[in-house]
């Protein structure tokens, strides 16, 4: 039998983080979940995949805005599964504010957890993956890693710093066995984004429809939100062997945003 592979998924206790870790169960993937929830409320989405999917779950809540949280994580996942095989690094927060009134800790925790997370994470797996000559990383960015938007001055340079150090560690792995890939999505419709639907209608005097549609989707030319099991679906198809020429790229799943 062959072993099961493991993967780690930050920021995996919501959105596209769980659709991703669902994905990678499907294909008979041991999963590290990620978030900054409590366990009691991971406890039922755990056992969820573990059963439906037959494969081991465990949930670490491990902080990643500082290094020695990802530490604590990718140390537990080593020690646990003696193998970290496929790293996702998917955790990342967002604000919104004219870059003159710009809060500097705001600037500093986006570029901790959306850029710094994800270094000091493939830091951590590569000695690794090099040894057993396979691996998978693959960044969540955004569309936002490729265009900018007025007021999201940290997030965007975040997003666009986390392409730099895909290319970057995608040469240095092309050899290894190991690929690097970032995912660009647009909208996704996930519950942080459903949450902001009513307010917006409120405050706008919309209805609902207008805000997914004029407000919300004004930029993806689909008018359609991308949905998580979507990029669960392309991450699963990076970590498989007809995947293996793909490296250093950064894949839109973005209903055509980022084509204008
Ligand atoms: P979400 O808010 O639904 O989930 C965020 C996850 O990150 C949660 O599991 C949360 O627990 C975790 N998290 C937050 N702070 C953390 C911390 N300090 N340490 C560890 N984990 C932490 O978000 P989402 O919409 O699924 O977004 C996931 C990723 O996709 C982000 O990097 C985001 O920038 C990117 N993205 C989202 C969209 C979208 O439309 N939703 C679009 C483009 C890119």
């Amino acid at each position: 039998m062959t072993e099961r592979k493991t993967a780690v998924v930050t920021g995996s206790s919501s959105g596209i983080g769980l659709g991703i870790a669902r994905a990678l169960a499907g294909q008979g993937m041991n999963i590290v979940l990620n978030g900054i929830e409590s366990e009691e409320q991971v406890e039922e989405m755990r056992a969820r995949i573990a059963n439906e999917f037959g494969v081991d779950v465990t949930y670490d809540r491990a902080n990643l805005m500082n290094p020695a949280g990802v530490s604590e994580l990718m140390t537990g996942a080593e020690a646990r599964y003696g193998r970290v095989d496929v790293l996702v690094n998917n955790a990342g927060i967002q604000f919104v504010s004219p870059i003159e009134e710009f809060p500097d800790d705001k600037w500093q925790a986006i570029l901790n957890l959306n850029l710094s997370a994800a270094f000091y994470a493939i830091k951590a797996v590569v000695p690794g993956m090099k040894a057993r000559g396979w691996g998978r990383i693959i960044n969540i960015a955004s569309a936002h890693g490729l265009v900018a938007s007025p007021y999201k001055s940290a997030y965007v340079a975040a997003k666009h710093g986390l392409l730099g150090l895909t290319k970057t560690v995608a040469l240095e792995m092309a050899e290894q066995g190991t690929t690097v890939n970032a995912i660009c999505p647009g909208y996704v419709w996930t519950p942080l984004v459903e949450k902001q639907v009513p307010d917006t209608a409120r405050a706008r005097g919309l209805t609902e429809e207008q805000v997914k549609r004029d407000v919300l989707l004004a930029a993806q030319p689909t008018k359609k939100f991308a949905t998580v099991e979507e990029i669960g679906a392309l991450a699963a198809f990076l970590c498989s062997d007809n995947a293996a020429s793909i490296t250093g790229t950064a894949l839109p799943v973005d209903g055509g945003w980022t084509a204008q």
